[in-house]
């Protein structure tokens, strides 16, 4: 599924040292009534939580996503998410490369529990109808319904 959508506002900022990546970045959309976006980010974090999706047996688990926590100070090359509607609240979907001081990359699902240090941000707000996200039953994901 796919529809048209129309630019609207960009907003270019940077989050403070402490705050939780995922939860900084959400609450901005929650409270500038940015429910249709996309989010990309560059800085650097103090330790991170990642994850990713087990594609094989979601079914059978509850714990679909792996978490993979690093406990280290890490560069954000890039994070690039959108937002939507989950539930009837903007909810931001993310993901992130990080690398150590040797240079080596480590990447995933940007999860709760990842520590800002220093990031700045652009998010563009689109306008139009919003996409919202809801449980498919072929891949166990909260995905956009049509
Ligand atoms: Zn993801």
């Amino acid at each position: 599924m796919f529809r048209p959508i129309n630019y609207g506002r960009l907003f270019m900022g940077r989050l403070e040292h402490g705050d939780d990546l995922y939860d900084a970045l959400t609450s901005f959309c929650q409270k500038n009534h940015i429910a249709l976006g996309w989010i990309e980010a560059i800085g650097a974090v103090q330790e991170a939580c990642i994850s990713f999706y087990e594609q094989e047996g979601y079914e059978d688990s509850k714990k679909r996503y792996k978490l993979i926590s690093l406990d280290q100070p890490l560069e954000i090359l890039n994070l690039t998410g959108n937002v939507s509607l989950r539930e009837g609240i903007a909810f931001v979907h993310a993901h992130i490369s990080l690398a150590d001081s040797e240079g080596r990359v480590y990447g995933g699902h940007l999860a709760q529990g990842t520590k800002v240090f220093a990031c700045e941000f652009v998010i563009h707000a689109f306008e139009g109808k919003k996409f919202e996200r809801e449980e498919d039953g072929l891949t166990g994901l909260p995905l956009w319904k049509p």
